[in-house]
């Protein structure tokens, strides 16, 4: 994609005056992270890091991204709600791999007992970077589905200010006002609410499951402050809290510090290392209870690599959504190539393809935050270790997909303002609320545009690689 602001980003002297007038708005407007050194405290804080400039992203596709957002939220609670096709799908995965291996354990035991809850909430945001067709014409591609903690939609909403911002110092109004307004939190808690008054208690409050140590706590926060609009109590609790402090009575009601709690939003629980066995525990007494789960395991699972990628066998889509051959469509349009790595010919082929061509693929691991993908190098030797090991099912493979870079200047703070060649992944937030078998809301809420150098292959904002950015739609 050609770039715009071409000749602002070479006068240096401007940049570096533009870059402080950004960073003070950012401040003003809250886009916020508390730093690395006093992860639990917000005494002091600094600015979550951003683009000076908004980047180009392509009208068709941003619109592209957006229609497609609640067939993806439809087809995540098919799969959820598909017991045989979980099992199926991640059998030889959770024989190698640990983590998944325990989530789909508490999703067999909840099973076992009887699914307590009735109503389902989906919080997700879709991912996708964008890459030539052989035509010439962009094409959105998903990069991967977060069906748990998906974040940033909180800061997403103030940086549309920032950018408007920088744009009008520069006395480009016309396209100050081009800048899209957005506002995913306040779509994230609509749902959160709507959860909460379909358990139908109102007593009863929402449980964010949160870590000890969170940078991230202003994003938490504006989803939590809408609540509180609309008078839904929220309370912050660490598993440890839970599982010292929550009990299930015999209608399997969950409550914590003795309230009775609606909603379980959580924004922990979706590495390895957030669980030790009394987080383990925590987990299968909330996934036991009635409270609504954001998500409930089976969406967790849903959301896993090894699910994206059977999602893309041929067939699959029009089993999980019979009758809807437009969505599938939809759906698939945005697939890139992904390769399963099971034993057998099939995963042989795919190894041999990526040893050979290793620059077009990703190998993925089924983790979640960023900084877990293999390319290049890393990728052959790891695929050579792998090739004649179980342990290869754990993994999936992907095409790697190859965006246009474009020049941009990146604001962190403590580091001078520097241009470097960049690009971009598109987010978009889906809500979706089920009760029983009936969907009561599906929708779109919001976008994330993140924008990274092109010389980092992986990695998200938390992860500290890319850095807040708004769509200039072109
Ligand atoms: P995670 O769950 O850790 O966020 P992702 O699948 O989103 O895993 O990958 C992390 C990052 O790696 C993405 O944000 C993107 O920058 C990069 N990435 C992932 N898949 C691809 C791909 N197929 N092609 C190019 N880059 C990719
Ligand atoms: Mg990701």
């Amino acid at each position: 994609m050609a770039n715009s602001w071409g000749s602002l980003l070479q006068d240096e002297q401007q940049l570096e005056e533009l870059a402080q007038q950004a960073v003070d708005r950012a401040l003003a407007e809250g886009v916020l992270l508390r730093t690395s050194q006093e992860p639990c405290s917000s005494d002091v804080v600094s600015y979550a890091p951003f683009t000076l400039f908004p980047s180009l992203v392509p009208s068709a596709l941003l619109e592209q991204a957006y229609a497609v957002q609640m067939d993806f939220n439809l087809l995540v609670d098919a799969v959820s709600q598909n017991a045989a096709f979980l099992e199926q799908t991640l059998s030889s995965t959770i024989k190698r791999d640990t983590f998944t291996a325990r989530l789909f354990d508490i999703h067999k035991k909840v099973l076992k007992e009887g699914i307590a809850q009735t109503v389902f909430l989906g919080l997700n945001r879709s991912d996708y970077m964008f890459q030539r067709n052989a035509d010439g014409s962009p094409a959105l591609k998903q990069i991967e589905i977060n069906t748990i903690s998906a974040s940033f939609g909180g800061l997403a909403s103030r940086t549309p200010a920032v950018h408007r911002h920088v744009l009008n110092v520069l006395s480009k109004t016309k396209e100050a006002a081009k800048i899209l307004s957005n506002n995913p939190s306040k779509g994230l808690a609509m749902g959160i609410a709507k959860a909460w008054e379909l358990y139908g208690s109102a007593k009863a409050l929402v449980l964010l499951v949160a870590q000890e140590k969170e940078r991230n706590i202003f994003d938490q926060r504006a989803i939590e402050n809408e609540l509180l609009a609309r008078n839904i109590r929220v309370i912050r609790r660490r598993f440890e809290d839970v599982s010292e402090k929550g009990s299930l009575d015999q209608d399997r009601k969950l409550f914590v510090d003795g309230q009775e709690i609606a909603v379980v939003y959580f924004r922990d629980g979706y590495m390895p290392s957030q669980y030790n066995l009394q987080n383990w525990e925590a987990r299968l007494l909330l996934e036991r209870s009635c409270a609504v789960k954001c998500p409930d395991i089976a969406t967790q699972l849903a959301g896993t690599k090894k699910v994206q990628q059977e999602l893309s066998r041929v067939g699959v889509l029009e089993v999980l959504l019979p009758g809807q051959p437009e969505a599938v469509a939809r759906l698939r349009a945005t697939f890139a190539g992904l390769y399963s790595l099971d034993m057998g010919e099939e995963g042989d082929q795919a190894i041999a393809e990526a040893l050979a061509a290793p620059s077009r693929f990703v190998l993925k691991p089924q983790r979640e935050g960023g900084g877990n993908n293999l390319y290049g190098e890393e990728m052959v030797q790891a695929l050579e270790r792998l090739k004649d090991s179980e342990e290869r099912a754990s993994y999936i493979l992907m095409e790697k997909i190859e965006p246009e870079p474009f020049g941009n200047c990146l604001l962190r703070p403590g580091c001078p303002a520097r241009v470097v060649q960049c690009i971009s992944e598109l987010g978009i937030f889906g809500v979706y609320v089920r009760q029983g078998k009936t969907f009561v809301m599906n929708k779109h809420v919001g976008h994330l545009l993140r924008t990274k150098a092109i010389e980092h292959a992986d990695g998200g904002v938390a992860a500290g690689v890319a850095v807040l950015d708004n769509p200039y739609p072109v």
